[in-house]
């Protein structure tokens, strides 16, 4: 099959995967800033100009805590977990919506006690994400509710 012309019907099959969207699993390694997070691109169309990207995590995994110019318009799928962005922690559940603009550091963090997935809109083109430096780190530490979700 041509991956940049799938068929206009692909089905669902267990466990959160589908026919046809290549699985991307883990690609962790001692450096890696993410843990346990798996990736599957269900749409990729140049003419919307946007993907859109199921990540999971295992239980207790976390995506990269990162920022950048492009933003993210997130559903919660499956599972319980938190989202760091900017300077709020949220709780979040199934069905749950969340805007990530521009330049605001985000990252989502599975519960202890079950996968979480999501669906990720994003732009095409797009700029490289910035890992925070060590001073930037320190900075988002010294808001106790942020400092205490990326020591969790
Ligand atoms: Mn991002």
């Amino acid at each position: 099959m041509d991956i940049e012309t799938p068929p206009l019907f692909r089905s669902a099959q267990d466990k959160f995967r589908w026919d046809g969207v290549a699985h991307m699993p883990y690609k962790q390694d001692g450096s890696a800033p993410f843990r346990d997070i798996s990736r599957q691109v269900l749409f990729h169309e140049d003419a919307l100009g946007c993907e859109l990207r199921y990540f999971e995590m295992d239980a207790a995994g976390y995506s990269t805590l990162e920022r950048h110019e492009h933003m993210h318009a997130v559903m919660i799928l499956r599972g319980h977990g938190e989202c760091l962005l900017g300077e709020q922690v949220i709780a979040v559940k199934p069905h749950d919506l969340v805007t990530i603009p521009a330049w605001t550091w985000h990252q989502f963090r599975a519960s202890a006690g079950e996968p979480m997935g999501f669906l990720c809109m994003v732009n095409v083109q797009r700029d490289r994400p910035q890992l925070p430096t060590e001073a930037e780190l320190a900075a988002m530490k010294r808001n106790p509710e942020v400092a205490h979700f990326l020591e969790s």
